[in-house]
């Protein structure tokens, strides 16, 4: 899996000419951020070994990271009474941090938190990593005060930025990173380290392992989609009481669920593409717009009812 990546990562390590600056881009759920975390923990192995030697106390303190639960990790310090400061993620590695959303975005307390992170002298390791994911989770002012470091990055400092959608990132800090795409994995892939045999899944799945897990647990969701696209009314209103009552993550799944399967209609049947798109558009934007509160229930009938028009 990713070969050609690991092939310049290692590459690059090998020369020592690790940019100070990367930059993963690709689909959500495809392996970017387990590869950053690979490559962190190699910039900061004791050995110097690429893959990391794992058993350094670099690397000991990297693994213990990886295993401990996002939501313990320390966000906030609150060394004055009664005021909580901002902090970035910090685990046990002290020279390395992980930047993260704190609901939903990645503020410029967090930005400028890292900065104050670079001013130290590596205290285990010879290098201090800063991986930021999502990146796209930086507001613009975020982003701007990140310019800012990414323009003259400390010695010894490399940050490794992971997006899921390359479009939010400012052009000014795209421009400081070297690009790095990740493309969606293969069937066989997924198959290989999911374990799943399911065709559909893999299907609907479009290349993203955690889509594929997730769909694994949640087949009721395909069920839905099917029955939005071609159900009754009856069923119809059933299942859109159901998508209704969804938290956000289920809801962002089913749409693309949704949205997947109409693509694969409009592939099948290209003839009534000019029917499909507008849809398939409109679910983009719904997607775009779900946490803004959209009545899913309204959508889905309007979804239905534009299909019975194809079939006519
Ligand atoms: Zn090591």
């Amino acid at each position: 899996m990713h070969d050609k990546i690991n092939t310049l990562l290692e590459r690059m390590y090998r020369l020592k000419r690790v940019p100070q600056a990367l930059l993963f881009y690709g689909k959500e759920g495809i392996g970017k951020k387990t590869k950053a975390f690979d490559l962190a923990k190699a910039l900061l192995c004791l050995k110097g070994t690429f893959p990391a030697c794992n058993t350094c106390p670099s690397c000991n303190r990297m693994n213990q990271f990886n295993q401990t639960p996002v939501e313990q990790l320390q966000v906030y310090s609150d060394k004055e009474a009664g005021k909580k400061v901002f902090l970035y993620l910090q685990g046990e590695h002290p020279d390395f941090i992980y930047l993260r959303p704190e609901k939903d975005e990645i503020k410029i307390d967090q930005v400028r938190g890292v900065r104050d992170f670079l001013n130290l002298k590596p205290a285990l390791s010879n290098k201090k990593v800063v991986l930021i994911a999502p990146a796209e989770s930086m507001n613009p002012y975020s982003q701007n005060a990140l310019l800012k470091t990414l323009e003259e990055p400390p010695q010894d400092t490399h940050f490794i930025l992971v997006a899921n959608n390359l479009d939010n990132i400012l052009s000014t800090v795209r421009s400081r990173c070297y690009l790095v795409e990740f493309r969606e994995l293969s069937r066989e892939d997924i198959k290989n380290i999911t374990g799943i045999r399911d065709e559909e899944i893999l299907e609907l799945c479009e290349g993203s392992i955690t889509k594929a897990s997730e769909l694994l647990h949640k087949t009721h969701i395909i069920k839905l989609a099917k029955l939005v696209l071609s159900g009754s009314a009856l069923e119809l209103y059933s299942a859109s009481s159901q998508v209704e009552k969804m938290d956000y993550d289920d809801q962002k799944l089913f749409l693309e669920v949704l949205g997947t399967m109409l693509h694969k209609k409009l592939l099948q049947d290209k003839e009534k593409w000019e029917f499909y798109e507008p849809i398939i558009d409109r679910i983009a934007f719904v997607l775009d717009n779900l946490k803004r509160g959209v009545k899913l229930s309204l959508f889905l009938f309007c979804v239905n009812i534009s299909l019975t028009e194809v079939k006519k």
